[in-house]
């Protein structure tokens, strides 16, 4: 069968979200309730992000060095090793930032297409949305849009998640895995979902479809 795979990054492919990661460990006070705002969708993901980096007291090398003390999920690069074996196409749509997707890319030497916010740092860090979708509004980077360009006529969609920015997404697969938030919310709106903790069960259960 033909498929094609659209993961997120922070959470999923990371075992810990990186964007999370900075914020607690270099923000000042009151990047929660921001990021509660955004929770809500009552602000978008470039304000939110813009207002929560504005907090960030630190510079490009200590978030690197922060960034890149995430680990991945053990399983992830056996999972890619399958997928390439198969022939199955596979994206990473992060609302994340590119800048934090390329340092972990690079300690783990993955080589995969990616779509996510840019960060830039000009004495202070923001960033910038190319793949935001005007008709969304919400969206740092536009999921749900990216993946209905990147799909082909014929193949199975598969949608692997945790979060907020997953929901959209999820609800125009043809087949989820989830985990945590997203998880919680594709059953509570009856979405046909698959848990999964690691890749692992996802090699699993992709072998047995
Ligand atoms: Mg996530
Ligand atoms: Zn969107």
């Amino acid at each position: 069968m033909k498929r094609v795979f659209f993961t997120d990054f922070d959470g999923t492919i990371t075992n810990k979200d990186t964007c999370v990661a900075m914020v607690e460990a270099f923000a000042s006070e009151g990047w929660r309730e921001i990021n509660e705002m955004w929770e809500r969708k009552e602000i978008s993901t470039e304000e939110c992000a813009n207002r929560i980096l504005r907090l960030i007291k630190a510079g490009p090398e200590e978030v690197r060095k922060l960034v890149e003390s995430v680990e991945i999920d053990a399983s992830f690069k056996d999972f890619l090793a399958l997928c390439r074996e198969r022939g199955w196409r596979v994206y990473v749509l992060s609302d994340g930032y590119d800048f934090n997707i390329e340092l972990i890319f690079k300690k783990y030497g993955i080589d995969v297409p990616y779509y996510a916010n840019r960060m830039v740092y000009d004495g202070g860090f923001q960033i910038k949305c190319p793949y935001s979708n005007p008709d969304c509004g919400n969206c740092g980077t536009c999921k749900k849009r990216l993946m209905e360009e990147l799909r082909k006529p014929g193949e199975q969609v598969v949608y692997i998640g945790d979060g907020y920015s997953d929901t959209c997404p999820a609800a125009h697969a043809d087949l989820v895995f989830a985990k945590g938030t997203l998880y919680r919310y594709c059953r509570e709106k009856g979405i046909p979902v698959m848990p999964f903790d690691s890749f692992r069960d996802i090699i699993e259960a992709v072998e047995r479809l």
